[in-house]
């Protein structure tokens, strides 16, 4: 079965964006626009990964992260940071709040792809009869 990514994105260009990309690539993108919704959509339907922008309206990425973090099943669902600076001292907020990577706008489409395709893989081979949790 496909595996399922949710985005979480507030800029409507860049979420047909990723989702295209993402499709392309085999995955099932899911669409999410604020943190709230990010929350939700991430109980319903268990992402096998989280692309979370950081500067989104209401709770920001990382306040959403470190939530997840918390939740019981998403200890380990990877995470991908997409901020639109990544200086030093925010490359360190984005690990420390329970990011795996992060990647910086604009963002190229080839090195999201690989990125994405990085971070699945290195999941499948630390859970390898547990893709899901
Ligand atoms: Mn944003």
């Amino acid at each position: 079965m496909a595996e399922k990514i949710l985005i979480v994105e507030d800029n409507a260009r860049n979420m047909r964006l990723f989702s295209m990309i993402l499709k392309a690539a085999g995955y099932i993108p899911l669409e999410a626009t604020d943190g709230t919704e990010a929350l939700v959509k991430a109980v319903q339907e268990h992402p096998d990964l989280i692309l979370m922008d950081v500067q989104l309206p209401g709770l920001s990425g990382l306040e959403v992260t470190a939530r997840l973090r918390q939740m019981p099943g998403f200890e380990r669902v990877p995470i991908i940071a997409i901020s639109a600076y990544a200086m030093k001292g925010d490359q360190e907020r984005i690990i420390e709040a329970g990011c795996d990577t992060y990647l910086s706008k604009p963002i190229n489409t080839r090195e999201l792809s690989a990125v994405v395709a990085t971070v699945m893989s290195e999941k499948r081979q630390k859970y390898p009869e547990n893709l899901s949790v």
